[in-house]
Protein backbone atom coordinates (compact mmCIF):
# COMPACT_ATOMS: atom_id res chain seq x y z
CA UNK A 1 0.00 0.00 0.00
CA UNK A 2 0.92 3.68 -0.57
CA UNK A 3 2.72 5.46 2.53
CA UNK A 4 -0.92 7.65 3.45
CA UNK A 5 -0.78 11.13 1.94
CA UNK A 6 2.38 13.38 2.03
CA UNK A 7 3.83 11.03 5.27
CA UNK A 8 6.88 9.82 2.84
CA UNK A 9 7.65 13.57 1.56
CA UNK A 10 10.39 14.49 4.01
CA UNK A 11 12.47 16.89 2.05
CA UNK A 12 12.74 20.14 2.86
CA UNK A 13 12.09 22.36 -0.34
CA UNK A 14 13.98 25.79 -1.29
CA UNK A 15 12.28 28.95 -0.66
CA UNK A 16 11.87 31.35 -3.30
CA UNK A 17 10.91 35.47 -2.73
CA UNK A 18 10.56 37.06 -5.94
CA UNK A 19 9.82 41.14 -6.91
CA UNK A 20 6.52 40.40 -9.51
CA UNK A 21 5.75 44.37 -10.01
CA UNK A 22 6.80 47.36 -7.94
CA UNK A 23 3.61 45.88 -5.59
CA UNK A 24 3.65 41.98 -5.96
CA UNK A 25 5.89 39.17 -4.35
CA UNK A 26 5.72 35.83 -4.24
CA UNK A 27 7.04 33.78 -1.66
CA UNK A 28 6.96 29.85 -3.17
CA UNK A 29 8.79 27.20 -2.41
CA UNK A 30 9.46 23.93 -5.11
CA UNK A 31 5.48 23.04 -4.48
CA UNK A 32 4.68 23.72 -1.20
CA UNK A 33 2.24 25.97 -0.53
CA UNK A 34 2.99 29.53 -1.68
CA UNK A 35 2.06 32.82 -0.43
CA UNK A 36 1.35 36.36 -1.91
CA UNK A 37 2.25 39.81 -0.77
CA UNK A 38 0.81 43.00 -1.72
CA UNK A 39 2.57 45.88 -0.82
CA UNK A 40 1.01 49.05 -1.03
CA UNK A 41 1.69 52.72 -0.86
CA UNK A 42 0.44 52.55 3.33
CA UNK A 43 -0.03 48.86 3.65
CA UNK A 44 0.96 45.13 3.20
CA UNK A 45 -1.19 42.57 2.60
CA UNK A 46 -0.44 38.69 2.69
CA UNK A 47 -2.37 36.57 1.24
CA UNK A 48 -2.41 32.73 2.59
CA UNK A 49 -0.41 32.37 5.85
CA UNK A 50 1.89 29.56 5.52
CA UNK A 51 1.04 26.47 7.75
CA UNK A 52 2.12 27.64 11.42
CA UNK A 53 3.11 31.13 12.77
CA UNK A 54 6.77 29.57 13.02
CA UNK A 55 6.86 28.88 9.39
CA UNK A 56 5.10 32.63 9.13
CA UNK A 57 8.10 34.25 10.55
CA UNK A 58 10.45 33.26 7.18
CA UNK A 59 8.01 35.00 5.15
CA UNK A 60 7.86 38.28 7.77
CA UNK A 61 11.56 38.29 7.35
CA UNK A 62 11.47 38.29 3.48
CA UNK A 63 8.70 41.05 3.97
CA UNK A 64 11.17 42.86 6.07
CA UNK A 65 13.61 42.82 3.45
CA UNK A 66 12.39 44.94 1.15
CA UNK A 67 9.25 47.08 3.10
CA UNK A 68 9.09 48.16 6.69
CA UNK A 69 5.16 48.99 5.98
CA UNK A 70 2.57 47.41 8.51
CA UNK A 71 1.04 44.12 7.86
CA UNK A 72 -2.75 45.09 8.19
CA UNK A 73 -4.27 42.68 6.05
CA UNK A 74 -4.09 38.61 5.67
CA UNK A 75 -6.43 37.80 3.02
CA UNK A 76 -8.10 33.87 2.80
CA UNK A 77 -7.61 32.78 -0.69
CA UNK A 78 -9.60 29.67 1.18
CA UNK A 79 -10.47 27.70 4.03
CA UNK A 80 -7.96 25.00 3.98
CA UNK A 81 -5.36 24.99 7.44
CA UNK A 82 -2.38 24.93 5.19
CA UNK A 83 -3.16 28.16 4.11
CA UNK A 84 -4.93 29.50 7.42
CA UNK A 85 -3.21 28.42 10.69
CA UNK A 86 -0.37 30.86 10.72
CA UNK A 87 -1.90 33.70 10.72
CA UNK A 88 -1.46 35.08 13.75
CA UNK A 89 2.07 35.30 13.40
CA UNK A 90 1.32 38.30 11.58
CA UNK A 91 -0.79 40.32 14.10
CA UNK A 92 -3.12 41.65 11.28
CA UNK A 93 -5.36 44.70 12.02
CA UNK A 94 -7.80 42.56 9.76
CA UNK A 95 -8.41 38.86 7.99
CA UNK A 96 -10.60 39.18 4.80
CA UNK A 97 -12.07 35.84 3.28
CA UNK A 98 -15.16 35.64 1.23
CA UNK A 99 -18.66 34.96 3.07
CA UNK A 100 -18.48 31.27 1.30
CA UNK A 101 -14.76 30.88 3.09
CA UNK A 102 -16.47 31.86 6.47
CA UNK A 103 -19.00 29.61 6.28
CA UNK A 104 -16.87 26.47 5.41
CA UNK A 105 -14.98 27.53 8.11
CA UNK A 106 -17.76 27.55 10.69
CA UNK A 107 -19.34 24.19 8.78
CA UNK A 108 -16.03 21.95 8.81
CA UNK A 109 -12.96 24.30 9.56
CA UNK A 110 -12.17 21.72 13.04
CA UNK A 111 -12.75 18.75 10.57
CA UNK A 112 -10.51 20.42 8.21
CA UNK A 113 -7.69 21.35 10.57
CA UNK A 114 -7.25 17.47 12.06
CA UNK A 115 -7.45 16.14 8.37
CA UNK A 116 -4.75 18.58 7.36
CA UNK A 117 -2.13 18.24 9.80
CA UNK A 118 -2.55 14.27 9.68
CA UNK A 119 -1.71 14.26 5.62
CA UNK A 120 1.16 16.57 6.09
CA UNK A 121 3.19 15.98 8.61
CA UNK A 122 6.47 18.37 7.32
CA UNK A 123 4.18 20.86 6.28
CA UNK A 124 2.81 21.68 9.50
CA UNK A 125 6.12 22.62 11.19
CA UNK A 126 6.06 23.50 14.96
CA UNK A 127 2.43 22.80 14.54
CA UNK A 128 2.29 23.69 18.61
CA UNK A 129 3.16 27.16 17.59
CA UNK A 130 -0.65 27.02 16.11
CA UNK A 131 -3.05 28.90 18.76
CA UNK A 132 -6.50 26.65 19.81
CA UNK A 133 -9.62 27.20 17.96
CA UNK A 134 -9.86 28.59 14.58
CA UNK A 135 -8.84 31.51 12.62
CA UNK A 136 -11.56 33.65 11.87
CA UNK A 137 -11.61 36.33 9.15
CA UNK A 138 -12.72 40.11 9.96
CA UNK A 139 -14.28 41.10 7.15
CA UNK A 140 -15.80 39.03 4.94
CA UNK A 141 -17.26 40.27 1.65
CA UNK A 142 -19.31 38.56 -1.49
CA UNK A 143 -18.51 38.52 -4.99
CA UNK A 144 -16.18 41.52 -4.76
CA UNK A 145 -14.43 44.33 -2.84
CA UNK A 146 -11.85 46.90 -3.32
CA UNK A 147 -9.54 48.25 -1.12
CA UNK A 148 -7.20 51.13 -1.89
CA UNK A 149 -3.52 51.07 -0.17
CA UNK A 150 -3.00 54.68 -1.09
CA UNK A 151 -3.23 54.78 -4.38
CA UNK A 152 -2.73 51.35 -5.62
CA UNK A 153 -6.26 49.27 -5.99
CA UNK A 154 -6.54 45.86 -5.00
CA UNK A 155 -9.74 43.89 -6.30
CA UNK A 156 -10.77 40.72 -3.97
CA UNK A 157 -12.96 38.63 -6.15
CA UNK A 158 -14.91 35.71 -5.94
CA UNK A 159 -14.89 34.50 -9.49
CA UNK A 160 -16.71 31.12 -9.11
CA UNK A 161 -16.17 28.01 -7.20
CA UNK A 162 -13.10 25.47 -8.22
CA UNK A 163 -11.05 24.27 -5.45
CA UNK A 164 -13.55 25.08 -3.01
CA UNK A 165 -16.67 26.84 -2.32
CA UNK A 166 -15.24 30.29 -1.09
CA UNK A 167 -12.23 30.70 -3.72
CA UNK A 168 -11.01 34.01 -3.95
CA UNK A 169 -8.37 35.53 -6.11
CA UNK A 170 -6.59 39.11 -5.33
CA UNK A 171 -5.64 40.91 -8.65
CA UNK A 172 -4.20 44.09 -9.02
CA UNK A 173 -5.54 45.59 -12.19
CA UNK A 174 -2.51 48.26 -12.81
CA UNK A 175 0.17 45.61 -12.18
CA UNK A 176 -1.46 43.34 -14.06
CA UNK A 177 -0.65 40.66 -11.44
CA UNK A 178 -3.41 37.85 -10.14
CA UNK A 179 -3.01 35.65 -7.13
CA UNK A 180 -4.82 32.64 -7.51
CA UNK A 181 -4.47 30.52 -4.24
CA UNK A 182 -5.12 27.19 -5.06
CA UNK A 183 -7.56 27.37 -8.09
CA UNK A 184 -4.64 27.45 -9.90
CA UNK A 185 -1.65 25.24 -9.85
CA UNK A 186 1.97 24.75 -11.90
CA UNK A 187 4.14 21.50 -11.66
CA UNK A 188 1.69 20.86 -8.86
CA UNK A 189 -1.35 18.62 -8.79
CA UNK A 190 -4.40 20.26 -8.07
CA UNK A 191 -5.71 18.78 -5.01
CA UNK A 192 -10.05 18.68 -5.37
CA UNK A 193 -11.05 16.47 -2.36
CA UNK A 194 -13.24 19.60 -1.52
CA UNK A 195 -13.72 21.15 -5.55
CA UNK A 196 -17.01 21.46 -7.56
CA UNK A 197 -15.48 20.24 -10.67
CA UNK A 198 -18.41 21.17 -13.24
CA UNK A 199 -17.64 24.81 -12.41
CA UNK A 200 -13.52 24.64 -11.99
CA UNK A 201 -12.60 25.25 -16.02
CA UNK A 202 -15.63 28.11 -15.95
CA UNK A 203 -13.42 29.80 -13.24
CA UNK A 204 -10.61 29.50 -14.49
CA UNK A 205 -11.93 30.68 -18.10
CA UNK A 206 -13.14 33.79 -15.63
CA UNK A 207 -9.40 34.13 -14.49
CA UNK A 208 -8.19 34.17 -18.29
CA UNK A 209 -10.60 37.14 -19.12
CA UNK A 210 -8.58 39.17 -16.91
CA UNK A 211 -5.82 39.03 -18.70
CA UNK A 212 -3.28 38.06 -15.99
CA UNK A 213 0.25 39.05 -17.51
CA UNK A 214 1.64 37.21 -13.83
CA UNK A 215 0.04 34.86 -11.65
CA UNK A 216 1.17 33.39 -8.44
CA UNK A 217 -0.41 29.52 -8.16
CA UNK A 218 -1.44 27.90 -5.25
CA UNK A 219 1.62 25.98 -5.33
CA UNK A 220 4.73 26.10 -7.71
CA UNK A 221 6.53 28.65 -9.39
CA UNK A 222 5.63 32.58 -9.73
CA UNK A 223 4.45 32.64 -13.69
CA UNK A 224 5.92 35.59 -15.04
CA UNK A 225 4.73 36.35 -18.14
CA UNK A 226 1.76 35.89 -20.14
CA UNK A 227 2.30 32.78 -21.94
CA UNK A 228 3.64 31.44 -18.72
CA UNK A 229 0.17 32.61 -17.21
CA UNK A 230 -1.81 30.51 -20.32
CA UNK A 231 0.71 27.48 -19.11
CA UNK A 232 -0.70 27.65 -15.41
CA UNK A 233 -4.47 27.81 -16.53
CA UNK A 234 -4.04 25.21 -19.36
CA UNK A 235 -2.25 22.75 -17.24
CA UNK A 236 -4.65 22.78 -14.30
CA UNK A 237 -7.92 23.02 -16.53
CA UNK A 238 -6.54 19.63 -18.26
CA UNK A 239 -6.40 18.11 -15.54
CA UNK A 240 -9.20 18.75 -13.49
CA UNK A 241 -11.57 18.09 -16.92
CA UNK A 242 -9.74 15.07 -17.40
CA UNK A 243 -9.93 13.56 -14.40
CA UNK A 244 -13.44 14.24 -14.35
CA UNK A 245 -14.49 13.05 -17.56
CA UNK A 246 -12.56 9.45 -16.41
CA UNK A 247 -14.89 9.34 -13.38
CA UNK A 248 -17.89 10.65 -14.62
CA UNK A 249 -17.42 7.52 -17.40
CA UNK A 250 -16.45 5.28 -14.90
CA UNK A 251 -19.07 5.85 -12.61
CA UNK A 252 -21.90 6.14 -15.70
CA UNK A 253 -20.98 2.45 -16.62
CA UNK A 254 -21.23 1.25 -12.71
CA UNK A 255 -18.41 0.73 -11.86
CA UNK A 256 -17.53 1.29 -7.81
CA UNK A 257 -15.21 3.65 -6.67
CA UNK A 258 -11.96 1.31 -6.30
CA UNK A 259 -12.48 0.35 -10.28
CA UNK A 260 -12.96 4.14 -10.78
CA UNK A 261 -10.16 4.95 -8.62
CA UNK A 262 -7.51 2.31 -10.81
CA UNK A 263 -8.42 3.30 -13.99
CA UNK A 264 -8.95 7.00 -13.78
CA UNK A 265 -4.88 6.73 -11.73
CA UNK A 266 -3.08 4.76 -14.33
CA UNK A 267 -4.82 7.11 -16.99
CA UNK A 268 -3.58 10.38 -15.83
CA UNK A 269 -0.29 9.12 -14.27
CA UNK A 270 1.63 9.55 -17.67
CA UNK A 271 0.88 13.29 -18.24
CA UNK A 272 0.55 14.19 -14.68
CA UNK A 273 2.35 11.83 -12.52
CA UNK A 274 5.53 14.04 -12.09
CA UNK A 275 3.51 16.85 -10.78
CA UNK A 276 4.34 17.07 -7.20
CA UNK A 277 1.60 15.69 -4.80
CA UNK A 278 -0.02 13.51 -7.29
CA UNK A 279 0.38 10.25 -5.47
CA UNK A 280 -1.23 11.88 -2.81
CA UNK A 281 -4.11 13.63 -4.20
CA UNK A 282 -5.44 11.50 -6.37
CA UNK A 283 -7.71 9.01 -3.95
CA UNK A 284 -9.04 12.55 -2.65
CA UNK A 285 -9.98 13.65 -5.94
CA UNK A 286 -11.66 11.16 -7.54
CA UNK A 287 -13.26 10.16 -4.14
CA UNK A 288 -14.81 14.07 -4.87
CA UNK A 289 -14.98 13.53 -8.09
CA UNK A 290 -17.10 10.25 -7.83
CA UNK A 291 -19.32 11.80 -5.57
CA UNK A 292 -20.20 14.68 -7.42
CA UNK A 293 -20.75 12.63 -10.70
CA UNK A 294 -23.36 10.15 -8.57
CA UNK A 295 -25.55 12.70 -7.02
CA UNK A 296 -23.27 14.86 -4.17
CA UNK A 297 -23.56 18.26 -5.21
CA UNK A 298 -21.44 19.44 -2.57
CA UNK A 299 -18.11 17.89 -0.84
CA UNK A 300 -18.57 15.33 2.14
CA UNK A 301 -16.54 16.76 4.97
CA UNK A 302 -12.85 15.20 4.70
CA UNK A 303 -12.47 14.24 8.98
CA UNK A 304 -9.19 12.62 10.22
CA UNK A 305 -10.67 9.03 10.49
CA UNK A 306 -12.55 9.25 7.22
CA UNK A 307 -8.78 10.00 5.14
CA UNK A 308 -7.55 7.53 7.01
CA UNK A 309 -10.78 4.94 6.28
CA UNK A 310 -10.59 6.35 2.11
CA UNK A 311 -6.48 5.97 1.88
CA UNK A 312 -7.30 1.95 2.71
CA UNK A 313 -10.13 1.33 1.07
CA UNK A 314 -8.67 2.74 -2.38
CA UNK A 315 -4.68 1.79 -1.87
CA UNK A 316 -4.81 -1.77 -0.51
CA UNK A 317 -4.15 -4.35 -3.08
ZN1 LIG B 1 -6.43 24.30 -0.67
Amino acid sequence: MKTFASHADLEIKKVSFDKLSDHAYAYTAEGDPNTGIVVGDDAVMVIDTQATPVMAQDVIRRIREVTDKPIKYVLLSHYHAVRVLGASAYQPEHIIASQDTYDLIVERGEQDKASEIGRFPRLFQNVESVPPGMTWPTITFTGKMTLWFGKLEVQILQLGRGHTKGDTVVWLPQDKVLFSGDLVEFDATPYAGDAYFQDWPQTLDNIAALQPEKLVPGRGPALRTPDEVSAGLAGTKAFVSELYASVKAGAGAGRDLKAVYRETYERLAPKYGQWVIFAHCMPFDVTRAYDEATGYPDPRIWTAERDLAMWQALERD
